[in-house]
């Protein structure tokens, strides 16, 4: 399975799943047809499945207009977005699996963007390999998406899901929001060395615009505030002990940052 990043809008990204033995391709999160349709092409691929994180536009967005192009692709989702997904067939809980490229993926239910959020995740295919984690709108590289429609308990117990997943994991979010995210990040977990580094090279690879996605886990458990909420550092930085008011502090001040 090669996995093409598509940067579309001002800072989204749609990720294209190919199997390039049947020549399948599948897309995670199309905001938009065009530049999917356009990548399929080159390909010479088909089209044959969708697989959507949350119902928001610059989501979904692109549903339409690859289904008449494509109208057996089979469109995924949360079961609880249900009515918010343009056309969608397959309603998904945690625990369930899709496959792709002869290779399964495993579905979290992850809410507190909305209330309805999943993440697919591929395990990697052998010892060595890495896993593949589209997370949609809940971890960014060095942040978090907003509590639109959930708690921070919500949050806090979706992101220990993604946490305790291997190091060796690929972390494919929908925005590059991670130069904004280590600029707020610094000023919290002040004397994270590790996370100083990583933003010095954020600036740097922004500045010629290379993408900073896929991240990894291993760095996001290191350098991500957001996954640090039982932390002795964040925790004293917020003032609070319980998970749910330290990260609760943690996105308020995030929000107006
Ligand atoms: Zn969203
Ligand atoms: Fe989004």
């Amino acid at each position: 399975m090669n996995i093409i990043r598509i940067p579309v809008l001002s800072d989204n990204y749609i990720f294209l799943l190919h199997d390039v033995n049947t020549n399948q391709v599948a897309v995670v999160d199309p905001a938009q047809a065009k530049p999917v349709l356009v990548e399929i092409d080159k390909l010479g691929a088909n089209l044959v499945a969708i697989f959507n994180t949350h119902h928001h536009l610059d989501h979904v967005g692109g549903n339409k207009e690859l289904l008449e192009h494509y109208p057996e692709t089979v469109v995924y989702g949360g079961i609880k977005d249900k009515g918010r997904i343009p056309h969608q067939k397959v309603f998904l809980e945690e625990g369930d699996r899709v496959e792709f490229a002869g290779q399964k993926a495993d579905i979290y239910f992850i809410p507190g963007h909305t209330y309805a959020h999943i993440a697919y995740y591929f395990p990697p295919v052998d010892e060595s390999g890495w896993g593949e984690l589209f997370c949609g709108d809940t971890l960014f590289a060095g942040g978090c998406g907003r509590l639109f429609e959930g708690t921070p308990t919500d949050m806090v117990n979706s992101l220990t899901k993604l946490r305790n997943l291997p190091d060796f994991t690929r972390v494919w979010c929908a925005h590059e929001y991670t130069l904004s995210n280590l600029k707020f990040a610094i000023t919290i977990d002040t004397d994270n060395q590790q996370l100083h580094k990583r933003y010095q090279q954020v600036i740097i690879e922004r500045q010629q615009n290379i993408a900073t996605i896929p991240s990894s886990l291993q760095i996001e458990k290191l350098t991500n505030p957001f996954l640090r909420w039982d932390t002795p550092t964040i925790k004293s930085a917020m003032g609070f002990e319980t998970p749910d008011r330290v990260f609760g502090r943690l996105r308020g001040m995030k929000d107006n940052f």
